[in-house]
Order: structure tokens, then C-alpha cells, then sequence
């Protein structure tokens, strides 16, 4: 200011050195409102610049508190993530822990360490593979070598490579390890206890080759050790295989009950293992049958002598749960290479030769022939001639009359088949019937039987009744009941006029299912006769067991009667006996006046033979029905 008022000073000067006060008024005056402006000015930018850095400031404030906000909440995510990992990491079934590219834990999850009982103070971050193996080692969830297996885990970690190792640990668990290799280096493992998995898959494995009842092998393992077996066999040794079949097994399992049955199988099957080597195979194919591989059977001799213990083991009598059990084994045995060389092939001879053995007896062994090939293929060939002779309508029925001894008049007639060969004429039941019931076909051929024989007893005087045979595979047949009902519904025939005749073999096989069934037919008025007493195991109890409305002494008694054999003695109690229990007795197979006196005498009721009638067809039948008289008998 001093400076600014020198300069003035000067300024308002006159010419003559003296101050001008007026031009030096007029000069501060000038200089004042200069000034003046000046500091307005400024004050006016200083203000800008306040309210400018304000609203910086404000801006500033503004972002630090969207930052701030963002980075909350990023937070709070991450801490919500973390919870999620951390619940889903410690409540998997799987362990896990990461580790890093020099093989130091980063983190593991609290499965892992339950997993292997690795406690939380030893397991922390920072701790190497080595370390942990060695504690695992030590308290017996690790077996091998901590560093030689860390070592190959780096290797091929450091290769990118995903391993994955089933391991058996020292406590009997199986383990699923699986480590992942990341992108730093490390590796994340997953182990995952998979003890019940294996057992189940296992389990799973073994029944599907096993039979579950003895737990022996089914019939695919026994084809694939056969296979396996017939390698050796390709290189010139010699197997044999056995085919058992138990005889009478049915009838066990239908008398005693299905557990009994179970239950033998289960101590056949142990008598079975004990007789064979460790080397041989012992499988069971469903029901009662069962299987051996014999291997190195150098000499059938060897496997005769097999054959004949196991038949001797198996006869020996069962205790079962209070019942002592009687069966016999029927074995088939083909040998390889000599009798095949394929698994299928030599089961089916083996099964062929069993078929040999039961028809030669039971209780036996038969080694496989190709003539038995033979007889399969002419049975079969049999099998299908019978179909289409049953479709062509080549069978027939005749009928052979059954008199009554008190009134002389013929009260049945006995349907009797035969097959109207087209090339070999008739032929009689005994060449067709027993090949029928093997092949099954004696279940339609009965049908048709049935339903022919209603159809022309309709036809003939209503007091003359039809006896119709059947067969025991018909009678334990579940369709036995509706052919007999949708027969006599057919023929409109009533069921008191139709007779059912059994064998005493039916009783001997299948008793309580059997007698459910004749007692069904009973109820609808069906009457059941006993065929052919006498010659199976002529038990009186049969008698029994069922009451038969008639029972038919077999043609032997009375062709024996003349010969004075011990028939007379026979005949006469066992007419006294069905006499007690109200049933009627017809001497089958009377061929002469003297055994129809005969028979008379001894107290049967009925009679059937050449002496009265030759079977005969149903035209010829009718006819006699309707003109017969008593005194014809001795001349027919
Ligand atoms: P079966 O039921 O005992 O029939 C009586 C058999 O004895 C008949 O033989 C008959 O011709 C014969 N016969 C009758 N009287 C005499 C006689 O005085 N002397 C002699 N020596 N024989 C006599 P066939 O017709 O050959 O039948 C044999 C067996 O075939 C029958 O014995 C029966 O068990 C069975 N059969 C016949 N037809 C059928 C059928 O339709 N179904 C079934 N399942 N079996 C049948
Ligand atoms: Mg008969
Ligand atoms: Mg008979």
C-alpha cells in the first residue's frame, strides 16, 4: 500500500513538484474502487470455488457410501456363500479336503476328519499329505507307504490327471478316493465310503448266480464253470457232468409241506457238497433238481463210483423237524469230450441219461448213450404225431359194458380210446396212453375223452351211466374241475350219471391236493370208482381215505381165481371190506361163466369182461343198450 501511495504521490504531481490534491484524490478514489472490484471479484470466486468443493465432497461422500453399501452386501453374499459350503461341505456323505501344488491342506471337511478320526488340533491348514498319512498309519485307517503315495499322487496331479483308487482300509471299509487336479497345482480329494454299497452290489452279484434257497450255484454260474472247465477238457483232460433228479420229491413237498420240501433240499444240498471235491461243482437248477461238474474225470469208473455214493448219501433216511423223510436221487451223467463239448449240449445228454435212469428204475445212474438221443428224437416225433392225430380226430371211443350181478342189467359202459392210426389202424390205449401222459398231452386228449363220452351217454337210456378213465396227471391238473362241469354242461348230461376212474397210483402221489380235488367232483354228484385194485400198493387204507361210490378188481385176481392162487382169499375180503364201507365191486376182465359165478359167490356186485361185451363202437354200444337181455351174456 506504502509502494501503491508513492506511486500515487508521484503521480499527482504537477509539473512543478507540488502535489495536486485533487488528482491524488481522484487517483485514490480510483485506486478504492479498483480495489473494491477487485476484492469482490474475488470474494465471488472464492465462493465458486466453495460451493464447487462442496459438491465434490458431497459427490465423494456419496460414492464412499455406495461403495461402502456395495461392499456390504458383498459381504454379507460371500458370508451367506460360505455358510452354504460349509453346511453342504460338513453334512455330505463324502469327505473332502483340497490340498495345494506342494501338497500342504488348504482345507478339509469335518466328514473327512470323522472319516478317518483325525482330530481338529493335528488337522489344520498347512499340513502336508506325508503328515497326515503317517497319523493315519498310526491309528490304522492308512496301509502302505505315506511318501511313496504321495508321491504318486503329485505325479499325477502335476499331469493334469483325475485319479480315482478303491481302497481297502485296515478296518474292513472300502473307500471311493477320487482327486481332482486344479488349475494352481493342487488337488481336491473326495473319499466316499462305499463299505455297504460293495456289499450290497455284492450281494446282488452273488444271487444272481446263486440259488437262494441252499445258496449253491444257479444254473448260469454252473454253465459258466462248465465253459471255464472245458478248457482243460480242449487240452485232453476229461470232465463228466451229473444230472440229479430226486425221486418222489413231489410227493414230499405235497404231503409235509412246502417248508419240509425246503428244508430237504437244504440237507441234500450239504450231502451233496460233502461227497464232491473242492474242485468239482455242485449247482441246483430249480425244484429238485441238481447238478455236478466232476472235474478230471480221467476214469468213468471214478465217476461210477461218484454216482453210486451220492445215490447211496441222498437214500439215507432225513429228520426233519419231526418227520423222517425217505427220497432216492436218479442221476444222468455224459462225459466230455466223448458225450459234448459245449455246455449245452452236455447238460442236455446228462438230462437225457436222468430220464434213461428213472425209466430204469430210479434210484439209479445211467451214463448217457446216443441211442437215448434216438429215443428222445422218436418220442418227439411221437409228441408231434399225437397233436396233430388229436387235431385230425383221429382217436375214437369204445364202449365196453358193466353189469350188475343182483339184476342182471347193464348199469355203465367204460369209455375206452383208441387212436384210428390213417396207415396202422386201431390202436390200443396201452401203446399211446403212458407216451400221452409223459408228453403232457393226456390233458387234452382227457378233455376230449371227456366231452365225447357225455355227449354219447346222453344219447343213450337215462338209467345207463359213463365211466370215463383219468389219468393222475388229469386228476392234479387245476383245470380238472371246470372240463368235467363245461362236459356235462354240454352234453346236458346230469353228473350222477357220469363215473371218474383213478388209479391207486393217483392217491400214492399227490394225496391231499388230490383228495380236495375228488371231493369237489363228489359234491357235484360226479361218482368216483377205484380202477385196477390190486396191482399198485393194494394199501387198504386207500380205501380210507376216500369214499369211493366203487371199486374195480383188477382182471389178475380173477383170471388167478381158477388157479387157486391166494386171488380167492383176496377177492373175498376185498369184497367184504368195500361191502362194509357201502361201495360196489366189479370183477374187471370176467371171461368166463365159471369166473362170473365165481365172482358172484364171492359177493361183487358188478361185472366187466369178454364174457359180456368186447368193447365195442358206439353205434354197435347203443344198440345193445337198447335190445340187451340177461340171457345174451352167455352168448356174447
Ligand atoms: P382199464 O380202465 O382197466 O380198462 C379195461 C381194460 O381191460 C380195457 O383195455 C379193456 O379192453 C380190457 N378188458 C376188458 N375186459 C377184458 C377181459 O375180459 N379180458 C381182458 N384180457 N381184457 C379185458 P383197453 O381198452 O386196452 O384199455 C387199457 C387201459 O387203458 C385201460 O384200462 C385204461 O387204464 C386205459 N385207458 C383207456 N382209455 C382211456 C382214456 O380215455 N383215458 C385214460 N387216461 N386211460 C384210458
Ligand atoms: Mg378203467
Ligand atoms: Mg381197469
Amino acid at each position: 500500500m506504502n509502494k501503491l501511495f508513492a506511486r500515487q504521490l508521484e503521480k499527482a504531481k504537477t509539473a512543478a513538484g507540488e502535489t495536486d490534491l485533487d488528482a491524488l484524490r481522484e487517483l485514490i478514489v480510483t485506486a478504492y474502487e479498483q480495489s473494491d472490484r477487485d476484492r469482490r471479484r474475488t470474494d465471488r470466486s472464492i465462493s465458486l470455488m466453495v460451493e464447487e468443493l462442496d459438491q465434490l465432497n458431497r459427490s465423494l461422500e456419496r460414492q464412499v457410501a455406495d461403495r461402502t453399501a456395495t461392499l456390504r452386501e458383498r459381504e454379507a453374499q460371500l458370508q451367506e456363500q460360505n455358510i452354504r459350503i460349509d453346511a453342504a461341505l460338513n453334512n455330505m456323505s463324502q469327505g473332502l479336503a483340497m490340498f495345494d501344488s506342494s501338497a500342504r491342506m488348504v482345507i478339509c471337511s469335518k466328514p473327512y476328519m470323522t472319516m478317518y478320526g483325525l482330530p481338529p488340533d493335528l488337522i489344520k491348514p498347512g499340513i502336508t499329505v506325508s503328515e497326515l498319512l503317517r497319523y493315519r498309519l498310526k491309528t490304522g485307517t492308512f496301509a502302505g507307504d505315506p511318501d511313496a503315495y504321495t508321491e504318486t499322487l503329485l505325479a499325477s496331479t502335476a499331469k493334469g490327471y483325475a485319479v480315482s483308487n478303491i481302497v481297502e482300509l485296515p478296518d474292513g471299509r472300502t473307500i471311493l478316493v477320487l482327486n481332482h487336479p486344479m488349475a494352481n497345482g493342487g488337488w481336491v480329494a473326495t473319499h466316499e465310503d462305499i463299505t455297504e454299497r460293495r456289499r450290497a452290489e455284492k450281494k446282488i452279484a452273488h444271487m444272481a448266480r446263486h440259488d437262494s434257497l441252499t445258496d449253491l450255484p444257479n444254473r448260469v454260474l454252473f454253465q459258466e464253470r462248465l465253459s471255464e472247465a472245458l478248457v482243460d477238457v480242449h487240452r485232453g483232460k476229461r470232465l463228466a457232468v451229473l444230472y440229479l433228479d430226486l425221486d418222489h420229491f413231489k410227493g414230499v413237498n405235497d404231503t409235509l409241506g412246502h417248508l419240509i420240501g425246503d428244508e430237504l433240499l437244504k440237507v441234500v444240498a450239504g450231502r451233496l457238497r460233502q461227497c464232491l471235491r473242492d474242485t468239482d461243482t455242485v449247482a441246483r437248477f430249480g425244484g429238485d433238481e441238481f447238478a455236478i461238474i466232476q472235474a478230471a474225470a480221467e476214469n468213468p469208473r471214478d465217476t461210477a463210483a461218484l454216482a453210486a455214493r451220492i445215490c447211496q448219501e441222498l437214500s439215507a433216511p432225513y429228520e426233519l423237524t419231526g418227520h423222517a423223510v425217505m427220497v432216492d436221487v436218479s442221476i444222468g451223467i455224459a462225459i466230455a469230450p466223448g458225450d459234448g463239448t459245449e455246455p449245452v449240449e452236455l447238460i442236455k445228454n446228462a438230462d437225457m441219461a436222468l430220464y434213461g435212469a428213472k425209466a430204469d428204475g430210479r434210484g439209479t445212474y445211467r451214463f448217457f448213450e446216443p441211442a437215448m438221443d434216438a429215443r428222445m428224437k422218436s418220442r418227439r416225433a411221437l409228441d408231434l404225431t399225437l397233436r396233430k392225430a388229436l387235431a385230425e380226430g383221429q382217436f375214437e371211443l369204445h364202449y365196453q359194458p358193466l353189469l350188475n350181478l343182483t339184476d342182471n342189467r347193464i348199469t355203465c359202459c367204460e369209455a375206452l380210446v383208441r387212436w384210428n392210426h390213417p396207415e396202422r389202424g386201431l390202436i390200443q390205449p396201452a401203446e399211446f396212453i403212458p407216451a400221452a401222459e409223459e408228453l403232457g398231452l393226456i390233458v387234452p386228449l382227457g378233455e376230449w375223452v371227456m366231452r365225447k363220452a357225455c355227449a354219447d351217454a346222453a344219447t343213450w337210456p337215462d338209467d345207463i351211466k359213463v365211466a370215463v378213465n383219468l389219468s393222475p396227471i388229469q386228476v392234479m391238473s387245476a383245470n380238472l374241475m371246470p372240463v368235467v362241469i363245461g362236459a356235462l354242461a354240454a352234453a346236458g348230461l346230469p353228473a350222477s350219471r357220469l363215473e371218474l376212474e383213478i388209479t391207486e397210483s393217483v392217491l400214492m402221489q399227490n394225496t391231499d391236493a388230490t383228495l380236495a380235488a375228488l371231493h369237489r367232483l363228489r359234491e357235484l354228484g360226479v361218482k368216483i370208482s377205484m380202477d385196477d385194485f390190486g396191482t399198485g400198493y393194494s394199501s387198504l387204507s386207500y380205501l380210507r381215505k376216500f369214499p369211493f361210490d366203487k371199486l374195480k378188481i383188477d382182471r389178475c385176481f380173477i383170471s388167478g381165481l381158477a388157479e387157486g392162487d391166494d386171488s380167492l382169499a383176496i377177492v373175498r375180503a376185498v369184497t367184504s371190506m368195500a361191502r362194509s364201507l357201502g361201495m360196489i365191486t366189479t370183477a374187471e376182465g370176467v371171461e368166463t361163466e365159471q369166473q362170473l359165478e365165481h365172482v358172484r359167490a364171492l359177493g361183487c356186485t358188478e361185472v366187466q369182461g369178454y364174457f359180456i361185451s368186447h368193447p365195442k363202437t358206439l353205434e354197435e354200444i347203443s344198440r345193445m343198450l337198447v335190445s340187451y337181455s340177461p340171457k345174451q351174456a352167455k352168448t356174447a
